[in-house]
Order: structure tokens, then sequence, then C-alpha cells
């Protein structure tokens, strides 16, 4: 049996696009009340369009905003307390790649960018969401890492750094606050196939970013690039409570490509 939101409100940024939006979509389908957060108002309203396609009882709400400001931070999570009541579940997921490029030619700028949104978003959305799950004595929080925030990857200082932060983080905060019924993890994807990392393959090859990711799943055990529902199952679950003593984990999801030496 999948195991269910059924009612819970679950909180997602990034719930625009890619594992975001997977991530929505299948909470849908899992019974969730939605509040997606996203930069981009085309996006958000896009990705209702898919949940409602589906799934049309379910309750959607939008809220443009950016992660790496405060208090719209504060703002998001206002609104959706008003709103429903109550946050159970918490994908703390937006975040970009960055320019690729060595560490002695990185744009110092594009650093900070990357920071702000991939670390700082990350650490406003927990600082926000925690004291409300607090409350509730209840709560489980999912940020997003990757294989970058456990394993070096080329050209990637900026992402690399935000990400072993996400990892850090989420462990900081799963200790403080797992006796008071809250569970914080991390999920650690390898490449998924969302606009990001057609991004990230029109970077290494402009012309031919297909035969890139060709080159790129070789070194991949299963020889394939991750898909983003894949990821989205995976999120569900541990927004859904089956198992709350997973805690403080980072959970890799490559096909076992950060396993391999
Ligand atoms: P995506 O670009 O497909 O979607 C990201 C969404 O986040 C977009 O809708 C975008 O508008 C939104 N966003 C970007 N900056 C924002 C901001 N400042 N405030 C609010 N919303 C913002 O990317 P994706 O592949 O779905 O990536 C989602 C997360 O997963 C990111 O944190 C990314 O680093 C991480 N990740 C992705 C992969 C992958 O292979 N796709 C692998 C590892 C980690």
């Amino acid at each position: 049996m999948q195991p269910g939101l059924t009612d819970q409100v679950v909180l997602i940024t990034g719930g625009g696009a890619g594992l975001g939006q997977a991530a929505a979509i299948e909470a849908a389908k899992r019974g969730a009340k939605l509040s997606l957060v996203d930069v981009n108002q085309d996006a958000l309203e896009e990705s209702k369009r898919l949940i409602l396609e589906e799934n049309h009882d379910t309750e959607v709400l939008l809220l443009k905003a950016d992660v790496s400001d405060e208090e719209a931070v504060k703002k998001y999570v206002k609104d959706t307390v008003d709103h429903f009541g109550r946050i159970d579940g918490f994908f703390n997921n937006a975040g970009i790649e960055g320019k690729q490029n060595l560490t002695e030619d990185y744009d110092s700028e594009m650093f900070s960018k990357v920071i702000d949104i991939n670390l700082k978003g990350v650490f406003y959305g927990m600082k926000h969401v925690l004291p409300i799950m607090k409350k509730q004595e209840r709560g489980y929080i999912v940020n997003t890492s990757s294989v970058g925030g456990i394993r070096a990857v080329m050209n990637q200082v900026a992402y690399g750094a935000s990400k072993h932060a996400v990892a850090g983080m989420t462990k900081d905060a799963a200790i403080e606050y797992a006796a008071k019924g809250i569970s914080v993890n991390a999920i650690a994807p390898g490449a998924i196939l969302t606009d990001m990392v057609r991004g990230s393959f029109k970077q290494i090859d402009p012309d031919n970013w297909e035969q890139a990711a060709e080159e790129f799943v070789q070194e991949n055990p299963a020889k394939r690039l991750g898909k983003p529902e894949e990821v989205a199952s995976l999120v569900a679950y541990l927004l859904s409570g089956e198992a709350p003593f997973i805690n403080g984990a980072i959970i890799p999801i490559d096909g076992g490509q950060s396993a391999k030496y």
C-alpha cells in the first residue's frame, strides 16, 4: 500500500517545475493539501493545472516568493498557516545550479547567488517552519541536497558548497528537533531529468546536450538518468510520517552512482 498523505498539509518550494512539481503531483495523489512556492508565477499555475488534471479535489495554494529573501519566506510560511492552519510536511527544495567553471574562474557574484538560494533559502525555510511544527509536536521536513552534497562534482564549487551545507544543516536540525516529534532528512539526487539538468548538460555541450547526457550516464551503474517521479515517491514517503525514525539521513537517489569507487 502507498503511504498516505490524506488531508496532510504539504508545503513545497520550487513547486513550479522539476522535482518540486513532481513531488506536488505525487503528494496530491496521496491525498495532501498543497501550498506551492516558486519565484515563477507561470510555473506555479502550470503545476496547479497538472495537479488538478488528475486530482480534481486537491486544495492548492500558490505563493510567489523568492526563497533567498527571509521576509518572503516568513510570508509564505504565514500565508500557508493562515490558509490551512498547519504544516505537516515541508519539501524545502528550491535551488539552482549556477554557472559551471573552475574554482579559480568561478564568478563571485554567481557564488553568492547560489549560496543565497540553495543554502540560505533552505535555512530560512527550516527556521520559520520548525516553530510551527514544534507547536504541533509533529512534522516532517525533507531538504534537497544532491550527490553534489556528498561527493565532488567538477566545476561546481558553489553548488557543492551549498549542497554540502544543506546536508550539514539537515543533520543539525534533525538532532535538535527529534524529541519534538519532528524528522528532518535530506535527499541527495543524482542527475534527474529536469530543466535544471537539461541546462547543466547544455553548459557542457550547447550544441548537443543529449550526447553530453549519454556520455554522463555511462558512469552510472544504472546507465540512465533518474526520473522526477522516482524522487517524488521517496519525498512523499518521507513526508508521510510512515517511518519517522528515519531522521538526519542524507538519502542518495542516484542509481548507485555515489556508492561507486
Ligand atoms: P528546476 O530548475 O527544474 O526547478 C526548480 C524550481 O525552483 C523552478 O520552478 C524555479 O523557478 C524555482 N526556483 C529557483 N530559484 C528560486 C527561488 N530563489 N525562490 C523560489 N523558487 C525558485 O530544478 P530541479 O531539477 O527540479 O531542482 C530542484 C532541486 O533539486 C534543486 O535544489 C536542485 O539543486 C536539486 N537537485 C536536482 C537534481 C537534478 O538532477 N534535477 C539533482 C540534485 C539536486
